[in-house]
Parts: structure tokens; sequence; C-alpha cells
């Protein structure tokens, strides 16, 4: 190659893949017809969104499935459906997104955070002994971009300590651990089907579960009113009949327009994450032995979709790895530090989440301070990966070795 002439990638890291054909079809005979709120059907008539929730409870191995308008709303009403009231403390990661502290928050409970480890989970010593020290009954779990802990382990010490889990599955739609699909290990499953995540309704979300209480409340939360008989997915109808005088609605439906283009997209999310992971594969091995550069290692029981891809600079300056960030988009490659004293983008740390009561994580902050992140959207190809492993390659390299 010219080594005159650096290579620029020119794609865009926000460009998802067009809505399917199928898809639009679909969502063009709903409003067609005009039944767009899920509970307007005619004789006979499922509607889209209770065939959708019947098809991603198969898909999960779930028994029971509700499609809602977001997935923070899908966290907060698992929150809710699980008993978390105002003033309760609940276990989070210190690593995650804002809707996830969000969420807790929003129901007037208290983040505990706990730390992360290296390999970019929740740190099980740190779980372990937070569960016992706050008194928390709930973990709300986020599989962080898209890593799975140790989920036998993590179930191990939750059932030990009787804290209830919760998935926040928003990254790990389509993976799993041992076999288990993410969202399966707990008592409820969260996902998000927002443009950015592994299916794309522009906002909506699930929640998965095979414990018939929490999720009559889920459903009633969500606002069926009565109709929740209209469900396909839901419990049977004894489940709602104890809840359905105590439990407030709290509107967070999804709608037919939505529920008719995500199906064409359930129908292919297996064979879409195997080309997430194609990706991640190909930029994992082009950042393979490079001084300075630390990968994630991906425990053989995790089977992941890699939707984006992480790397450490451990230890690493802030002022060198800034230099690296700069010089990445330089030549349009778009990678995001999660160590920023101040929010940018969608990265965040827990201590710029100044709602929450001021707690210290230590090994979080020297993780964080390292830690690179990058989207890998199907609409780069193969090839596009290589190039951006090589560029990236090429600019740490270059600011690790005048630092050295
Ligand atoms: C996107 C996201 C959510 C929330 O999903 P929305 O549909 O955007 O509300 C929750 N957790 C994580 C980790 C996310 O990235």
């Amino acid at each position: 190659m010219d080594q005159a002439v650096p290579e620029v990638f020119t794609g865009s890291f926000t460009q998802q893949e067009p809505i399917p054909e199928e898809a639009i079809e679909a969502a063009v005979a709903v409003m067609r017809h005009g039944r767009l709120h899920r509970y307007n059907t005619v004789p006979g008539e499922a509607g889209e969104v209770a065939l959708l929730e019947e098809e991603f409870a198969a898909a999960m191995g779930a028994k029971y499935c509700l499609a809602v308008a977001s997935g923070g709303y899908a966290l907060g009403c698992a929150l809710r459906a699980v008993g978390v009231a105002a003033g309760d403390r609940v276990l989070t990661n210190g690593f995650t997104l804002a809707p996830v502290p969000g969420a807790i928050a929003a129901l007037g409970a208290v983040p505990v955070f706990v730390e992360v480890t290296e390999d970019l989970v929740i740190d099980l010593d740190d779980l372990a002994a937070k569960a016992e020290a706050s008194g928390a009954r709930v973990l709300m779990l986020s599989h962080m971009r898209g890593h799975l802990c140790d989920m036998d382990r993590l179930m191990a010490i939750c059932d030990t300590a009787g804290v209830t889990v919760i998935e926040d599955c928003a990254h790990t739609m389509g993976a799993a651990w041992r076999g288990v699909a993410s969202g399966r290990h707990g008592r409820l499953g969260c996902y998000s089907t927002q443009t950015y995540k592994h299916m794309n309704s522009g906002e909506g979300g699930f929640i998965v579960s095979d414990d018939a209480e929490a999720m009559a409340r889920a459903v009633l939360l969500s606002g069926s009113y009565m109709l929740y008989p209209r469900h396909r997915a839901a419990p049977p109808v004894e489940a709602f009949e104890a809840a359905k005088w105590v439990t407030p609605n709290v509107s967070g439906r999804m709608d037919n327009l939505r529920a008719a283009i995500l199906r064409p997209q359930l129908a292919r999310l297996s064979e879409q994450c195997a080309a997430w992971t194609a990706r991640y594969r190909v930029v994992e091995e082009g950042l393979r032995d490079l001084p300075g550069l630390t990968l994630i290692a991906r425990p053989e029981a995790e089977d992941f979709v890699g939707s984006s891809f992480q790397f450490l600079l451990p230890d690493w300056a802030p002022e060198a790895v800034q230099e690296v960030v700069r010089r990445c988009a330089a030549r349009g490659v778009e990678v995001k530090w999660f160590g920023a004293e101040a929010p940018v983008a969608f990265t965040s740390r827990y201590d710029s989440w100044r709602y929450a009561p001021a707690q210290s994580l230590p090994r979080t902050d020297r993780v964080l301070a390292g830690l690179l992140d990058m989207r890998l959207p199907l609409t780069f190809s193969l090839e596009d990966c290589a190039v951006l492993a090589r560029i990236i390659r090429a600019e740490v390299s270059a600011v690790y070795q005048r630092g050295a």
C-alpha cells in the first residue's frame, strides 16, 4: 500500500440498514386499514402487536411477552412489576447507559452501582458484597455493549442473597449464555427495538418472562385496561384477578404499525446477529497482538452479538487516549471514549448521573479511563471492518510508540 496516502474510512457509524421491503408492505397495510392501536381490531383479527408478542416469546423461549413503547419503558415497567417502590435500593451496573439508572430513578428508587471488570462485565464479587451490604432486593443487570457475565454464577449469587434479577438486554437481543437466551436467566428480560439496537422500529421494546404474576402486572401497567384477554402471549386471565384492582395504568403500549415492521425483522434476527458477529471477528483479528492495546476476552459459553466493538488502552494517559480518538476521527473512524469527564453523545459515566447518591467505583474508573467503543452497523461490509481495524491499529501504534 502507498504509505504516503493514509487510508480514510467513509462509512457512517450511525447508518443502519433500510427497513426490509416486506416490513414496509406490512406497515402500509396497517396504515390502509387505519387500526394502529393494538386493541383496535375487527372480529377474528389478532392484531400485529399480539402476533409479534407471540412470535417474540417463542423466539426467546419464554412463556409470556409484552411489547411496549421503548426499552426504557420496559425497564421501568419490569421494576414496578416486581414491586420496586420509591425509596428502594436497586443494584445495577456502574458501566451502563443512562436509561438504566434513569428507569430506577423514575420510580423514586435509588441506584446502587456495582463495579465493572476488565472483561466489561459486572464484578460478581462486588455484586455479592453490595447485595449483602445494601439490602437491595432487586438487580437491574445491564448486559452493557453485549458482554455477558458468568450467568450461572450471577444467578447463584442472587438466588442465595434473595435478589430478583431483571435483565437489560438492549445490547444482547439474540445472544445466549450456555445456550440459554439472554433475558431468560432472570425473572424478567427487557429489550429495545430502538433504531440503534438489533431490530429497528424507531422506538419500541419487549418484556419476557415465565412469571405469570409479574407479567400480569406488567400488562396492566402498560395500559391494557381490561382488554388483556386479547393478548396471545400473556398469562391466563386468572393471573389478573387480584392485580387488576391495584395496578396503575402507566401507558406505554406498542402500536400495530411498529409491530408490523418488527415481525419480518424478527424472522431474520439470527441471520442478522451472525452478520454482526462476523464483522466483530474481522475487527478483533485485525487488532490482535498490538502492543498497548487489550482486546476483551469472550468466554466460550458466551454466544454474543457483535453489534459494537470495545477495546482497552489500559492505564494510558487521558491525553494519549484522546489523541488516538482524534487521529482515528481524522481518518473517518468514530471511536468513543468512556473515560471523558463530561458525557458525550450516548456515552456517560456513573458519576455524571448526579440524581443518584455519589458513589465511588475505583475499579470502574480505571477500566473506563482506557475504554474505547465503536459501533458496527450492518451497512459496513467485512472489508470495511478490515479497513477500520487497519486504521485503529496504525493510530494506536503511532501514539503508543511515541509515548514509549
Ligand atoms: C438503548 C438502551 C436502553 C433503552 O432503550 P430505549 O429503547 O432507547 O429506551 C436501555 N439500556 C441500554 C444499555 C441501552 O443501550
